[in-house]
């Protein structure tokens, strides 16, 4: 299965300025793991990076910087079988846990250690380098479980590992990434048959719109 739901221009140029807070990179970079459209656009903006850099700084864009750029755009990643296979364990593989993540935590999908969170939630809080602010963990929401309606802080990505989760915005499938600003308020809904195991990272925590989420949230640390 390819990706359907992608990362937005705006988190691929903060991506690529290096800009983001720790847990929202993280979950970019899982995404790129799969994403080969992802990957390509990244690549422009790199590019498109290096020559502002080099406009902001004065100099005259050099023929240099001009042959670099165009040797990373060039050599875009062929399609080939491996990276077919690469983006296939989204579909097909019994584990699920992205390979950045993995050489991140060691862990694989099926030795997580959860922990209860709320009814029909489970979670793994992944630990982020004592600088970092915000929060990354993994989420194990059992089938048609239907998370409280709530908008964010900030930034939010959330990574699709296994099954999959609807909301107002569509249905979010192993692979594909929700990228949600301040502005989006929405209600997940797990599948009815699979449930969803998703990879979330968050700027800041989320705002929670009903009194009993509102009131829980000290406790889940959400
Ligand atoms: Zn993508």
């Amino acid at each position: 299965m390819t990706p359907t739901h992608h990362l937005s221009a705006d988190t691929l140029m903060a991506f690529s300025a290096g800009t983001l807070a720790a847990p929202i990179a993280a979950v970019v970079a899982c995404h790129l793991d799969y994403c080969a459209a992802c990957r390509a656009r990244l690549r422009e903006m790199d590019m498109i990076g290096a020559l502002l850099l080099e406009k902001v700084n004065g100099a005259p864009i050099s023929v240099r910087t001009l042959a670099t750029a165009r040797y990373k755009a060039e050599t875009v990643v062929p399609e080939t079988p491996v990276l077919a296979t690469a983006r296939r364990p989204f579909a097909t593989a019994s584990n699920g846990m992205p390979p950045a993540l993995k050489r991140y935590t060691g862990l694989d999908l099926d030795d997580v250690p959860w922990k209860w969170l709320a009814p029909g939630i489970q979670h793994h809080r992944i630990a982020l380098p004592e600088v970092s602010t915000g929060d990354l963990r993994l989420l194990k929401i059992k089938p048609g479980k239907k998370l409280p309606e709530h908008g964010h802080g900030g930034m939010e990505l959330t990574l699709i590992l296994k099954g999959a989760y609807t909301d107002c915005v569509g249905r979010f499938r192993a692979g594909d990434v929700a990228d949600l600003d301040e502005e989006i308020e929405h209600q997940p809904i797990a599948d009815e048959t699979e449930g969803c195991i998703c990879l979330a990272a968050t700027e800041r925590p989320a705002r929670y719109k009903g009194p009993i989420a509102r009131l829980l949230q000290p406790f889940v640390g959400m």
